[in-house]
């Protein structure tokens, strides 16, 4: 058997299965993803899309489709919570997209999975919605998934399920995500409801004790995306559906500056929502023989650098050019994981660090407002300069 007849079964039509449905197609692999939902849903908040991670996209030609609804902000701004002082700054737009190659865009996800569903359909890959996967097994020849409508053989399985991987638990048992201590709060603000200048075409990012704040507009620039990143204890709901009272919202940024205060108070109540952040730690091994692992099911991270879906992106790039180059699935899932592992689990460990640094207080953040804007170049350096397309 040679990789291009591969039959290849995906659990998981989440940003990262769908990408790899796609990159192992532009290889001229086949692919069948299975999705438990009956539909796909619109559910979610905004996602960063970094030079990294728009790379991929436009190695598959969907930037043109997706710059529909995109908007490119100018710059990536740090703010002091209570006098709005800038604590570090970083030009994107143009001078971004030449220096790395790629744009950096935001959007929200239910458009990116919009534009990623219409390219899945047009290149007559199968999604098997209200397909729940509730085994995975293997032998010397084939992998197989157990599923509410049966059982389906294939070459090998890629988990792509997310945070609470059934696939992940299967192969190396239940290391439960933990509880992080944060909660974030969403919701999208119509823009033309706000009053005028209050908010720059800007990613910006509002740093202050125990809390932050990141704005940016998604839509086309209609929308304002607002993630509001709390540490609060006793709540662990994870459901991205569980409504958020904005009064209570409002309590947690009492004393934050007026601008704030302001965009808080024009801002849509229905459109708020709030889930408890989940994290586990770096797997020592992601793949067994025929099964792996892809995305927030192999690196879940917290969502402080804006890589969890730039990283699932990326993985389904370098796996479908992994299984290109071997005959022999097993040998293409190791060099897979090789190439992937040390980068994902230091952008995981960074992601958790980020956590402590954005919400230090007193004389630490005054530390770390010093070395902030060199540190935060470097970081931006290493992620934006990788290209999963040419390795
Ligand atoms: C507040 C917040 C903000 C974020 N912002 C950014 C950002 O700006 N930039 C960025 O890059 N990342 C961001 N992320 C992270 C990003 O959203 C995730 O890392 C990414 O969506 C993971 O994609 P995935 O495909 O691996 O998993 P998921 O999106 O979770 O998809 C998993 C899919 O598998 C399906 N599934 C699960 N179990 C089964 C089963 N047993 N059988 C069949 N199907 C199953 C699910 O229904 C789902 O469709 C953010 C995350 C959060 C929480």
């Amino acid at each position: 058997m040679t990789n291009k007849t591969l039959n290849t079964i995906i659990i998981g039509a989440g940003i990262g299965g769908l990408v790899t449905a796609l990159c192992l197609a532009k290889k001229g692999l086949k692919s069948e993803i299975y999705e438990k939902t009956p539909e796909l849903s619109e559910l979610g908040a905004g996602v960063q899309l970094s030079p990294n991670a728009t790379k991929v996209l436009n190695y598959l030609g969907l930037l043109s489709e997706l710059r529909k609804y995109t908007f490119e902000p100018q710059a990536f701004k740090f703010l002091n919570y209570k006098n709005k002082n800038i604590i570090a700054e970083q030009n994107l737009g143009e001078e971004i997209e030449k220096k790395y190659g790629a744009p950096n865009y935001d959007v929200h996800r239910a458009d990116l999975q919009k534009v990623l569903l219409e390219e899945v359909k047009k290149q007559g890959i199968k999604i098997h919605t209200n397909s729940v996967v509730h085994d995975v097994s293997q032998d010397e020849i084939s992998a197989y998934i157990h599923t509410n409508q049966g059982k389906v053989e294939g070459d090998l399985i890629i988990g792509a399920d997310g945070i609470h991987s059934l696939v992940r638990k299967k192969l190396w048992g239940d290391d439960r995500a933990r509880f992080t201590g944060n909660v974030a709060w969403r919701m999208l603000v119509p823009v033309d409801r706000l009053p005028p200048n209050l908010v720059q075409p800007n990613t910006t990012v509002w740093l202050g004790p125990n809390k932050h704040f990141v704005q940016y507009h998604v839509k086309n620039g209609s929308m304002l995306n607002c993630v509001c990143l709390v540490e609060q204890e006793g709540w662990t709901n994870e459901n991205w559906a569980e409504r958020g009272n904005i009064e209570e919202l409002k309590e947690l940024y009492k004393g934050w500056h007026d601008s704030l205060q302001t965009l808080l108070e024009y801002s849509n109540p229905e459109s708020l929502y709030r889930w408890a952040l989940h994290d586990r730690l770096p797997l020592k091994q992601w793949s067994k023989k025929r099964i792996t692992l892809l995305g927030d099911s192999a690196h879940p991270m917290l969502p402080f650098l804006a890589q969890g879906a730039a990283m699932a992106i990326e993985d389904g790039a370098i796996l479908a050019s992994s299984l290109a180059s071997f005959s022999d699935c097993k040998l293409g899932l190791i060099d897979y994981e090789s190439k992937r592992k040390i980068r994902t689990t230091m952008v995981q460990k960074m992601a958790a660090r980020n956590a402590k640094i954005f919400h230090l207080s007193g004389l630490a953040a005054v530390m770390r407002n010093l070395v902030m804007n060199f540190a935060g170049k470097k970081i931006m350096n290493d992620l934006y300069n990788y290209d999963a397309t040419s390795i």
